[in-house]
């Protein structure tokens, strides 16, 4: 990304304040690369042949520019903006969007697909619009019946041009473009370039800019060693999704990235909510604030940073083991940068991104750009949460039976055995202490999403009316694992002891000559860490660590008994 062009606002794009005042509300803080590079070609009125997947914030794009001309008084009842998509699902996303974007202008927005009734999308048309949002088969249709007015149409986008070839739309495209007026701005956006796109835009734009992702742009040492993680997740169930990750994977100090601050702001809350000390980082606070939030996390006083981009830009936290993309940056730039946070100076880290299912390209863009691979897992279940707070609860009383002094309870003891069974009396200790270390039960199951491919959804074609997610077909995503040869050893010392990775690091490699870069992630919590190892070296390890000390003591690993998600 170039710096000179990071700190651009959407004021700098010249864009009419009653637009700029809608992104502002809704939180945005900055334009996104493709917004940045599309915006002012089209205010300009060129044509525009742009690469972008969904989540690269590609609606706003053309949206912005469409809505950027649109007369508040005197309007006629005819569309001036035509946008065309494959699926129905998208039709009304999209025209969700390019409503709340217009809003302060009184944008007319009407979503035209297969399966809804000709007759009220008839009525609306006749009440007056100014942007359509269509499937091809279903604007055919309307084009055929003279019921849609395309004279005053200044505007067309193709939007997901590669799917809706792939569905088999390419003489319905033509037919379209073929019946408006020559005299209008065209605008294709696809997330792949094929030869069958690039000749549907010479055939149809006019001297267009050209925007593409040019790969790779990062150089592979630029990429830090982290352990690279997603979770693909329906967008309702990421708040309760988020707080089941960091539950299972404990983050000793963490920053969660969003897009927007009005996410910052819920998020913050959801995951105070359950527990965590949280602190809400963005744009829309003052400087003083700023610095009492960084201050809190720099004193490890919050455990979790929420932040958008804009509000993180030029922090240094030392100490932070995880970063976490609430949403799938809109660049592979970005995305390097954010994860640049942890993994520094050949410490470990963790790097968990949340997609949602239709975002899939966007992780796959990212991963040719940096050419690592990011591990699809699972998001625990309700039984892999049960089994981590058992974990935990284990963990912690094996510590307290090796550590400290409980002598002082024995007589609480020994006067309950007068009355129970030892074993009982454990029971109901263990009972105590799960309670009060593992938090409260998460009862709502979050549903496996399978990832969808184009090719996969064929059948969805918006016209017939079909839902996108009625194909179960879809192709499960192979590798869901990291590391399938490598296993997590369980070592009993932790942050209270000052254990730094480089000590359990150093120790392993002393002690049995395995290089540092055979080992994986390290994380340490309070009383523990988990260190992930070659699974053949493991038993080796083990072995080993009897003959040395960590800290100047005794700690013997052994394998992690939970298992983190199933393999
Ligand atoms: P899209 O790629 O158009 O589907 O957009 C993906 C998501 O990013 C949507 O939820 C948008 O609301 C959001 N978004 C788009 N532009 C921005 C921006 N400049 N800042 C923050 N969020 C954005």
């Amino acid at each position: 990304m170039d710096d000179s062009t990071e700190n651009t606002t959407f004021a700098d794009l010249a864009l009419r304040p009653e637009l700029v005042e809608a992104l502002s509300s809704l939180g945005y803080e900055e334009p996104t690369p493709i917004q940045r590079e599309s915006i002012p070609p089209l205010i300009a009125g060129q044509d525009l042949l742009g690469q972008a997947a969904t989540g690269t914030g590609k609606t706003a794009a053309f949206a912005l520019p469409m809505l950027q001309h649109l007369e508040i008084d005197n309007r006629s009842k005819n569309p001036t903006g035509l946008i065309l998509v494959p699926t129905r699902e998208l039709a009304m996303q999209v025209s969700e969007a390019v409503h709340k974007y217009g809003r302060a202008l009184g944008a007319r927005v009407l979503p035209i697909y297969g399966g809804q009734p000709i007759g009220r999308q008839l009525q609306a048309l006749s009440r007056g619009v100014d942007v359509v949002v269509a499937t091809p088969g279903r604007a055919v249709d309307h084009i055929k019946r003279g019921t849609i007015p395309l004279k005053n149409i200044a505007m067309v986008v193709l939007d997901e041009a590669d799917e809706m070839l792939d569905m088999g739309f390419a003489e319905d495209l033509d037919a379209i473009l073929g019946a408006l007026p020559t005299e209008r701005q065209t605008i294709l956006f696809s997330a792949t370039m094929p030869k069958r796109i690039e000749s549907l835009a010479r055939r149809h734009l006019s001297n267009p800019t050209t925007i593409r992702i040019e790969a790779p742009v990062v150089a592979k040492g630029d990429v830090p060693k982290v352990r690279q993680l997603a979770f693909m997740v329906p967008r309702s169930h990421k708040p309760a999704a988020l707080g089941r990750i960091l539950d299972v994977e404990a983050p000793a100090a963490a920053i969660v990235f969003c897009r927007t601050r009005v996410e910052v702001d819920q998020l913050t809350e959801t995951l105070n909510g359950r527990g965590y000390r949280a602190e809400a980082l963005h744009g829309g606070m003052n400087q003083e604030g700023r610095d009492r939030v960084m201050a809190r996390v720099r004193s490890g006083n919050a455990d979790l940073l929420i932040a958008t981009d804009v509000a993180a830009r030029g922090l240094d936290i030392d100490l932070l083991t995880h970063v976490v993309n609430y949403d799938v940056p809109s660049a592979p730039e970005s995305y390097v940068h954010r994860i640049g946070r942890v993994g520094r100076a050949g410490r470990e880290g963790v790097a968990i991104t949340l997609a949602e299912p239709r975002e899939h390209r966007l992780l796959e863009n990212i991963q040719r750009v940096t050419g690592d691979k990011i591990a699809i897992e699972k998001v625990p279940t309700i039984s892999d949460l049960r089994n981590r707070r058992m974990e935990l609860t284990l963990g912690t009383l094996r510590e307290t039976l090796l550590d400290d002094d409980l002598d002082r309870y024995r007589t609480i003891v020994e006067s309950l055995t007068d009355e129970f069974d030892l074993f009982e009396v454990a029971l109901a200790a263990v009972k105590l202490t799960h309670e009060a270390t593992a938090g409260a039960e998460d009862e709502v199951e979050i549903p496996e999403v399978e990832v969808r491919r184009a090719k996969d959804r064929k059948n969805d074609r918006g016209d017939r009316g079909d839902r996108g997610d009625r194909d179960k077909k879809g192709k499960k995503n192979k590798d869901r694992s990291i590391g399938v040869d490598s296993t997590r050893l369980y070592f009993p010392i932790g942050r209270s002891a000052q254990v730094r990775p480089g000590d359990l690091v150093g120790a392993i490699t002393g002690e049995t000559g395995l290089a540092g870069k055979q080992i994986g992630s390290i994380e340490i919590a309070d009383k523990f860490s988990l260190v992930e190892v070659p699974e053949q070296s493991a038993d080796d390890i083990i072995r080993a660590m009897k003959k040395t000390t960590i800290k100047g003591r005794k700690v013997v690993p052994r394998r992690e008994r939970f298992q983190r998600f199933e393999r």
